[in-house]
Protein backbone atom coordinates (compact mmCIF):
# COMPACT_ATOMS: atom_id res chain seq x y z
CA UNK A 1 0.00 0.00 0.00
CA UNK A 2 1.35 3.60 -0.75
CA UNK A 3 2.24 5.49 2.08
CA UNK A 4 0.39 8.18 2.03
CA UNK A 5 -2.27 5.94 2.08
CA UNK A 6 -1.51 4.64 5.04
CA UNK A 7 -0.74 7.42 6.75
CA UNK A 8 -4.29 8.40 6.30
CA UNK A 9 -5.80 4.92 7.35
CA UNK A 10 -4.95 3.52 10.45
CA UNK A 11 -5.81 -0.05 10.55
CA UNK A 12 -8.59 -0.87 13.17
CA UNK A 13 -8.79 -4.02 14.77
CA UNK A 14 -11.41 -5.19 17.41
CA UNK A 15 -9.83 -7.29 20.38
CA UNK A 16 -12.71 -9.41 21.21
CA UNK A 17 -14.36 -12.70 22.79
CA UNK A 18 -17.23 -12.19 24.83
CA UNK A 19 -15.56 -14.51 27.53
CA UNK A 20 -14.60 -11.88 30.63
CA UNK A 21 -11.19 -12.53 32.11
CA UNK A 22 -9.98 -13.48 29.11
CA UNK A 23 -7.15 -11.07 29.04
CA UNK A 24 -8.67 -8.55 26.21
CA UNK A 25 -8.17 -5.40 28.04
CA UNK A 26 -4.44 -6.59 28.75
CA UNK A 27 -3.65 -7.17 25.50
CA UNK A 28 -5.31 -3.87 24.04
CA UNK A 29 -3.15 -1.82 26.86
CA UNK A 30 -0.25 -4.01 26.67
CA UNK A 31 0.12 -4.22 22.50
CA UNK A 32 -0.98 -0.86 22.19
CA UNK A 33 2.00 0.04 24.70
CA UNK A 34 4.30 -2.21 22.69
CA UNK A 35 3.35 -1.29 19.41
CA UNK A 36 3.89 2.69 20.32
CA UNK A 37 6.85 1.57 21.84
CA UNK A 38 8.15 0.36 18.16
CA UNK A 39 7.06 3.43 16.28
CA UNK A 40 3.46 3.33 15.78
CA UNK A 41 0.91 5.87 16.79
CA UNK A 42 -1.76 3.82 18.44
CA UNK A 43 -5.38 5.07 19.43
CA UNK A 44 -7.15 2.60 22.30
CA UNK A 45 -10.40 2.65 21.49
CA UNK A 46 -12.27 1.87 25.09
CA UNK A 47 -15.70 0.20 24.42
CA UNK A 48 -15.99 -1.47 27.81
CA UNK A 49 -18.45 0.36 30.07
CA UNK A 50 -16.68 -0.97 32.87
CA UNK A 51 -13.57 1.24 31.84
CA UNK A 52 -10.46 -0.95 32.63
CA UNK A 53 -8.55 0.00 30.08
CA UNK A 54 -9.14 3.71 30.66
CA UNK A 55 -8.40 3.19 34.55
CA UNK A 56 -5.38 1.29 33.59
CA UNK A 57 -4.04 3.12 31.37
CA UNK A 58 -4.02 5.64 34.56
CA UNK A 59 -6.96 7.73 33.20
CA UNK A 60 -9.28 8.43 36.26
CA UNK A 61 -13.22 9.07 35.93
CA UNK A 62 -12.41 12.56 36.54
CA UNK A 63 -10.21 12.97 33.47
CA UNK A 64 -12.46 11.73 31.53
CA UNK A 65 -13.96 14.71 29.76
CA UNK A 66 -15.51 13.67 26.20
CA UNK A 67 -15.62 9.50 26.16
CA UNK A 68 -16.48 6.97 23.59
CA UNK A 69 -20.36 7.27 24.75
CA UNK A 70 -20.04 11.19 23.44
CA UNK A 71 -18.72 9.65 20.50
CA UNK A 72 -21.51 6.42 20.38
CA UNK A 73 -24.45 7.73 20.97
CA UNK A 74 -23.98 11.82 20.56
CA UNK A 75 -21.77 11.62 17.67
CA UNK A 76 -19.43 13.68 18.91
CA UNK A 77 -16.40 13.66 16.84
CA UNK A 78 -13.44 10.89 17.87
CA UNK A 79 -10.40 13.33 17.64
CA UNK A 80 -12.42 15.20 20.42
CA UNK A 81 -12.29 12.16 22.73
CA UNK A 82 -9.02 11.62 22.09
CA UNK A 83 -6.62 12.15 25.64
CA UNK A 84 -2.95 11.82 25.85
CA UNK A 85 -1.86 9.17 28.06
CA UNK A 86 2.00 8.31 29.81
CA UNK A 87 3.03 6.52 26.64
CA UNK A 88 4.23 8.78 23.55
CA UNK A 89 2.12 7.50 20.68
CA UNK A 90 -0.53 5.84 22.78
CA UNK A 91 -3.67 7.96 22.95
CA UNK A 92 -7.00 7.18 24.84
CA UNK A 93 -10.58 7.10 23.35
CA UNK A 94 -11.48 6.49 27.48
CA UNK A 95 -15.02 4.73 28.08
CA UNK A 96 -17.60 6.00 30.02
CA UNK A 97 -19.81 3.71 32.65
CA UNK A 98 -23.23 5.10 30.58
CA UNK A 99 -22.14 3.07 27.75
CA UNK A 100 -23.90 0.50 29.37
CA UNK A 101 -26.72 2.36 28.48
CA UNK A 102 -26.05 2.86 24.99
CA UNK A 103 -27.56 -0.35 23.67
CA UNK A 104 -31.15 0.74 24.83
CA UNK A 105 -30.79 4.46 23.85
CA UNK A 106 -29.75 3.44 20.02
CA UNK A 107 -32.42 0.79 19.89
CA UNK A 108 -34.38 3.06 17.39
CA UNK A 109 -31.78 5.04 16.13
CA UNK A 110 -31.02 4.39 12.23
CA UNK A 111 -28.25 2.11 10.80
CA UNK A 112 -26.97 1.52 14.92
CA UNK A 113 -24.82 -0.71 13.97
CA UNK A 114 -22.75 1.83 12.26
CA UNK A 115 -22.20 4.08 15.05
CA UNK A 116 -18.63 3.52 15.46
CA UNK A 117 -17.82 2.89 11.71
CA UNK A 118 -19.21 6.40 11.04
CA UNK A 119 -17.25 7.63 13.54
CA UNK A 120 -13.99 6.67 12.47
CA UNK A 121 -14.59 7.07 9.15
CA UNK A 122 -14.79 10.62 9.91
CA UNK A 123 -11.54 10.50 11.99
CA UNK A 124 -9.80 9.07 8.79
CA UNK A 125 -10.87 12.09 6.53
CA UNK A 126 -9.80 14.28 9.05
CA UNK A 127 -6.52 13.01 9.36
CA UNK A 128 -6.07 12.86 5.69
CA UNK A 129 -7.35 16.94 5.68
CA UNK A 130 -4.81 17.71 8.03
CA UNK A 131 -1.83 15.16 7.35
CA UNK A 132 -1.60 13.43 10.36
CA UNK A 133 -0.67 9.90 11.36
CA UNK A 134 -1.99 6.81 13.18
CA UNK A 135 -1.33 3.40 12.24
CA UNK A 136 -3.40 1.50 14.49
CA UNK A 137 -7.15 1.63 16.24
CA UNK A 138 -7.13 -0.82 19.11
CA UNK A 139 -10.41 -1.29 20.42
CA UNK A 140 -11.05 -2.85 24.08
CA UNK A 141 -14.35 -4.73 23.71
CA UNK A 142 -16.90 -5.21 26.79
CA UNK A 143 -17.11 -9.35 26.97
CA UNK A 144 -20.61 -9.87 25.55
CA UNK A 145 -21.81 -10.19 22.14
CA UNK A 146 -23.57 -6.73 22.39
CA UNK A 147 -24.51 -3.72 20.36
CA UNK A 148 -21.28 -2.09 21.54
CA UNK A 149 -19.27 -5.33 20.21
CA UNK A 150 -21.32 -5.41 16.85
CA UNK A 151 -20.37 -1.60 16.33
CA UNK A 152 -16.54 -2.31 17.14
CA UNK A 153 -16.72 -5.80 14.59
CA UNK A 154 -18.54 -3.23 12.04
CA UNK A 155 -16.00 -0.57 12.21
CA UNK A 156 -13.08 -2.66 12.04
CA UNK A 157 -10.61 -4.06 9.20
CA UNK A 158 -10.14 -7.08 11.69
CA UNK A 159 -10.57 -8.88 15.02
CA UNK A 160 -7.48 -10.12 17.17
CA UNK A 161 -9.33 -12.94 20.08
CA UNK A 162 -7.27 -13.10 22.95
CA UNK A 163 -7.95 -16.96 24.60
CA UNK A 164 -7.19 -18.19 27.68
CA UNK A 165 -5.36 -21.11 28.07
CA UNK A 166 -8.02 -23.12 29.87
CA UNK A 167 -10.04 -25.98 30.04
CA UNK A 168 -13.12 -23.78 29.13
CA UNK A 169 -11.59 -21.38 26.25
CA UNK A 170 -12.84 -23.53 22.90
CA UNK A 171 -16.17 -22.89 24.38
CA UNK A 172 -18.07 -19.77 23.37
CA UNK A 173 -15.33 -19.59 20.58
CA UNK A 174 -17.85 -21.52 18.24
CA UNK A 175 -20.23 -18.76 18.95
CA UNK A 176 -17.63 -15.73 18.05
CA UNK A 177 -16.91 -17.07 14.88
CA UNK A 178 -20.65 -16.96 14.04
CA UNK A 179 -21.30 -13.65 15.14
CA UNK A 180 -18.20 -12.26 12.93
CA UNK A 181 -19.77 -14.72 10.02
CA UNK A 182 -22.75 -12.68 10.50
CA UNK A 183 -21.23 -9.30 10.64
CA UNK A 184 -18.89 -10.17 7.59
CA UNK A 185 -22.06 -11.42 5.62
CA UNK A 186 -24.74 -8.53 7.29
CA UNK A 187 -22.48 -5.10 7.97
CA UNK A 188 -18.59 -5.20 7.26
CA UNK A 189 -17.82 -7.57 4.49
CA UNK A 190 -14.84 -6.92 4.72
CA UNK A 191 -13.70 -8.26 8.36
CA UNK A 192 -11.06 -10.56 8.88
CA UNK A 193 -9.42 -12.84 11.76
CA UNK A 194 -6.23 -10.55 12.58
CA UNK A 195 -5.71 -13.64 15.04
CA UNK A 196 -6.05 -15.57 17.95
CA UNK A 197 -2.94 -14.78 21.16
CA UNK A 198 -3.28 -17.54 23.84
CA UNK A 199 -3.11 -15.80 27.33
CA UNK A 200 -2.02 -16.17 30.35
CA UNK A 201 -0.54 -19.55 29.66
CA UNK A 202 1.40 -21.69 32.56
CA UNK A 203 3.92 -23.90 31.10
CA UNK A 204 3.61 -25.93 34.43
CA UNK A 205 0.22 -26.63 33.70
CA UNK A 206 -0.51 -29.86 30.96
CA UNK A 207 -3.90 -28.35 30.46
CA UNK A 208 -1.85 -24.82 28.85
CA UNK A 209 -0.16 -27.35 26.68
CA UNK A 210 -3.29 -29.33 25.93
CA UNK A 211 -5.64 -25.70 24.82
CA UNK A 212 -2.80 -24.67 22.92
CA UNK A 213 -2.71 -27.61 20.76
CA UNK A 214 -5.88 -27.71 20.37
CA UNK A 215 -6.11 -24.10 19.13
CA UNK A 216 -3.26 -24.38 17.00
CA UNK A 217 -5.11 -27.08 15.64
CA UNK A 218 -8.43 -25.61 15.02
CA UNK A 219 -6.67 -21.98 14.04
CA UNK A 220 -3.51 -23.01 12.00
CA UNK A 221 -1.52 -19.98 11.65
CA UNK A 222 -3.98 -18.17 12.38
CA UNK A 223 -3.05 -18.69 15.64
CA UNK A 224 0.23 -16.58 16.90
CA UNK A 225 3.62 -18.07 17.88
CA UNK A 226 3.93 -15.55 20.72
CA UNK A 227 2.19 -17.10 23.62
CA UNK A 228 1.36 -14.26 26.75
CA UNK A 229 2.60 -16.24 30.19
CA UNK A 230 0.74 -15.69 33.02
CA UNK A 231 2.78 -13.39 34.92
CA UNK A 232 1.78 -11.86 38.07
CA UNK A 233 3.63 -8.58 37.24
CA UNK A 234 1.11 -8.12 34.25
CA UNK A 235 -1.62 -8.20 36.86
CA UNK A 236 -0.02 -5.84 39.11
CA UNK A 237 0.71 -3.28 36.61
CA UNK A 238 -3.09 -2.03 36.45
CA UNK A 239 -3.67 -0.89 39.56
CA UNK A 240 -0.73 1.35 39.19
CA UNK A 241 -2.26 2.90 36.06
CA UNK A 242 0.78 1.54 33.85
CA UNK A 243 0.89 -1.18 31.43
CA UNK A 244 3.21 -3.95 32.17
CA UNK A 245 5.99 -2.46 30.08
CA UNK A 246 6.53 0.56 32.14
CA UNK A 247 6.02 -1.25 35.26
CA UNK A 248 8.62 -4.12 34.40
CA UNK A 249 9.93 -3.69 30.69
CA UNK A 250 12.11 -7.08 31.78
CA UNK A 251 8.89 -9.21 33.05
CA UNK A 252 8.05 -12.23 30.92
CA UNK A 253 4.69 -10.37 30.57
CA UNK A 254 6.53 -7.43 29.11
CA UNK A 255 8.79 -9.46 26.71
CA UNK A 256 5.98 -11.16 25.10
CA UNK A 257 4.19 -8.15 24.62
CA UNK A 258 6.81 -6.76 22.50
CA UNK A 259 6.74 -10.16 20.77
CA UNK A 260 3.44 -9.80 19.99
CA UNK A 261 3.61 -6.52 18.72
CA UNK A 262 6.29 -7.44 16.15
CA UNK A 263 4.65 -10.34 15.24
CA UNK A 264 1.80 -8.22 14.90
CA UNK A 265 4.06 -5.77 12.37
CA UNK A 266 5.57 -8.45 10.81
CA UNK A 267 2.45 -10.15 9.59
CA UNK A 268 1.24 -7.04 8.21
CA UNK A 269 3.98 -6.85 6.05
CA UNK A 270 3.67 -9.95 4.89
CA UNK A 271 -0.27 -9.37 3.93
CA UNK A 272 1.23 -6.71 2.10
CA UNK A 273 3.56 -7.76 0.25
CA UNK A 274 1.57 -10.17 -0.64
CA UNK A 275 -1.40 -7.98 -2.27
CA UNK A 276 1.87 -6.24 -4.08
CA UNK A 277 2.42 -9.75 -5.59
CA UNK A 278 -0.83 -10.19 -6.50
CA UNK A 279 -1.11 -6.70 -8.11
CA UNK A 280 1.80 -6.76 -9.87
P1 LIG B 1 -10.88 -9.15 29.91
O1 LIG B 1 -10.65 -7.76 29.42
O2 LIG B 1 -10.96 -10.15 28.79
O3 LIG B 1 -12.06 -9.25 30.83
P2 LIG B 1 -8.49 -8.75 31.48
O4 LIG B 1 -7.47 -8.30 30.50
O5 LIG B 1 -9.13 -7.68 32.31
O6 LIG B 1 -9.60 -9.61 30.76
O7 LIG B 1 -7.81 -9.85 32.40
C1 LIG B 1 -8.54 -10.50 33.44
C2 LIG B 1 -7.67 -10.57 34.68
O8 LIG B 1 -6.54 -11.40 34.43
C3 LIG B 1 -7.13 -9.23 35.12
O9 LIG B 1 -7.10 -9.19 36.51
C4 LIG B 1 -5.71 -9.22 34.56
O10 LIG B 1 -4.84 -8.42 35.32
C5 LIG B 1 -5.34 -10.68 34.64
N1 LIG B 1 -4.39 -11.05 33.59
C6 LIG B 1 -4.51 -10.85 32.27
N2 LIG B 1 -3.44 -11.33 31.60
C7 LIG B 1 -2.60 -11.85 32.52
C8 LIG B 1 -1.33 -12.51 32.49
N3 LIG B 1 -0.70 -12.71 31.34
N4 LIG B 1 -0.78 -12.92 33.65
C9 LIG B 1 -1.43 -12.73 34.82
N5 LIG B 1 -2.61 -12.12 34.94
C10 LIG B 1 -3.21 -11.69 33.82
MG1 LIG C 1 -11.85 -6.05 29.68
Amino acid sequence: MPETMRTSSPKVIAVANQKGGVGKTTTAINLGTALAAIGQKVVLLDLDPQGNASTGLGVPPAQRVSTTYDVLVGERPLSEALTATTIPGLSLAPSDPDLSGAELELANAPRRSYRLRHAIERFRDRLADQGERFDYILIDCPPSLNLLTVNALTASDSVLVPLQCEFFALEGLSQLMRTIDLVRTNLNTGLTLQGVVLTMYDRRNNLSDQVASDVREHFGDKVYTTVIPRNVRVSEAPSFGKPVLLYDLNCAGSQAYIALAKEVLRQERGQASERNKELA
